[in-house]
């Protein structure tokens, strides 16, 4: 998310903060990206971000051996998670 001043960063980050506990930080690396906001991939390998599995949530890291990315927006912890998902989606569409 893309804000233009910190306030206006924090004030997002405080919303719906009820449920989620969420902060604000400032990335200068992201300066300048608001027209080609980076993918999920990118910040994972190359800004030290992490994501969430797909299938089990866990925490999938930019060294995780084990990743399968689907799309740059779209990452498994591993070949089993994959499985796992498209096993319980195709039982869905039965
Ligand atoms: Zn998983």
């Amino acid at each position: 998310m893309f804000a233009d001043t910190p306030s206006q960063a924090r004030a997002w980050a405080d919303l719906d903060s009820d449920y989620v506990d969420r902060s604000a930080r400032r990335f200068p690396e992201m300066d300048g990206r608001e027209k080609t906001p980076p993918t999920l991939r990118e910040l994972v390998s190359d800004h030290g971000w992490f994501a969430f599995c797909r299938c089990c949530e866990r925490s999938v890291f930019a060294d995780c051996p084990d990743a399968v990315w689907q799309s740059d927006d779209e990452v498994f912890c591993s070949e089993a998670c994959v499985a796992q998902l498209a096993k319980y989606l195709g039982r869905g569409r039965a």
